[in-house]
């Protein structure tokens, strides 16, 4: 299944990745299709290498896209830093020009959210069943989750702000040093994209704290080292196998109702870790919260010898999370053991997660099995139904 998944992903490179190529600024980074240069990435653009211009566009899109309606906060920062850069407030070459410039930064965000508003309220009001007048891209961390709030200033300093300071204080950091690329430096002088995910948001200095959460540090790995390729090292710990899948609702749903999860353990372990949590999904349903599995241990005693030596390789010198030989097996590892020396690495088991999450296995009671290309492998649509109708994300 991890590989089919994977297959199906490889197809489909670029899934519900930012369309970079949108970007005024970055319009010379792409050829006449639409194709990010990746040989010019070190060509030199104002102070910084493409690459380094790039990685920041990323570093700050991955903080917003944690809000609601992905392609609505995609619209937004598009359209905020074409206006901003027509003003040549040029956010990415010189992050300062966002404080300096404040008033026109805040007055861009909050009009470009209102054209946002206007194309976007009615679509996302259909899909989530709510009044469109609620449409809102400003977002806050609660106890619950992710909550909407209506002050700007802590929208945009928060989640605009914070992001935007890293390569401000990198590059004030450097001081007699000289790079051209400080953002880029830093991401890969750890010794593994797996460390790297974990520093964005830990760093004492330099990590973004409550504006980032586990998974958005991953999704950024993975754009930088599959779905852009902007990642230089070659390293095991720079390899595709070398991060963690940035699990989302999407990847839980699907890996739930194929019965992937149930074949590493049971429904009862899942609810104890409060990965399902009973009753707490719409309309009574089982709510799954995918965040939690990370670093459970997967309660199957005879693991294939292969995947069991994979996963040694994986996890000393891939993720470099242990330094001993592990005995147990976390779950959301086992898809890079079982795709480690294939041609398949972690981003296209995702973008496949995410391309069958998408299109076919729908957040209700009638997914598009007939025609999902999992239908004939999936535990939920052969022999359990109800993995289908009772579990939500
Ligand atoms: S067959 Fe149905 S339940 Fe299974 S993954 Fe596909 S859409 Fe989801």
């Amino acid at each position: 299944m991890v590989f089919k998944i994977a297959k199906i992903g490889s197809k489909r490179k670029i899934i519900d990745a930012p369309a970079l190529q949108d970007i005024e600024p970055f319009k010379y980074f792409f050829d006449k299709n639409g194709k990010l240069k990746i040989d010019e990435l070190d060509a030199i653009d104002g102070a910084w290498t493409r690459r380094e211009i790039l990685a920041r566009y990323l570093f700050l899109n991955v903080v917003l896209d944690q809000g609601p309606d992905i392609p609505g906060v995609r619209d937004l920062l598009k359209k905020v830093t074409n206006a901003l850069y027509r003003k040549e407030i040029r956010i990415f070459h010189k992050p300062l020009d966002f404080f300096r410039e404040l008033n026109i930064s805040i007055d861009e965000i909050l009009d470009k959210h209102k054209s946002v508003k206007k194309l976007r309220a009615k679509t996302w009001a259909k899909l989530n069943n709510a009044n469109p007048s609620k449409y809102n891209l400003f977002f806050a961390q609660s106890p619950r989750g992710i909550i909407s709030i209506n002050q700007v200033l802590d929208y945009g300093l928060h989640r605009w702000g914070v992001p935007l300071c890293v390569p401000l204080l990198l590059e004030k950091d450097l001081g007699k040093k000289e790079s051209v690329q400080p953002l880029v430096e830093y991401i890969e002088s750890f010794l593994s994209s797996e460390t790297a995910s974990k520093e964005i948001k830990n760093h004492k200095r330099y990590g973004l704290g409550s504006a980032i959460g586990n998974k958005a540090c991953h999704l950024f790995i993975k754009w930088y080292i599959h779905t852009f390729n902007l990642s230089i090292k070659k390293t095991e710990g720079w390899s595709k196998w070398s991060y963690e899948v940035p699990f989302d609702s999407n990847t839980g749903r699907v890996l739930l109702r194929t019965g992937f999860f149930l074949s590493l353990a049971d429904l009862k372990d899942y609810e104890n870790w409060n990965v399902i949590q009973k009753g707490k999904g719409k309309g009574g349903t089982n709510y799954i919260r995918i965040t939690n599995i990370r670093g459970k241990k997967a309660q199957i005693e005879n693991i294939d010898k292969k995947i069991s030596k994979n996963y040694k390789d994986i996890v000393l010198n891939h993720l470099k999370t242990r330094k001993r030989k592990p005995t147990t097996i976390e779950i959301q590892q086992l898809p890079n053991a079982i795709l480690l020396n294939s041609d398949f690495g972690i981003g296209d088991f995702d973008d496949g997660l995410i391309y069958i999450g998408i299109n076919f296995c729908f957040n209700h009671k009638n997914p598009k099995c007939n025609k999902c290309p999992l239908n004939k492998i999936c535990k939920g649509f052969n022999k359990n139904k109800s993995l289908i109708k009772d579990y939500r994300t």
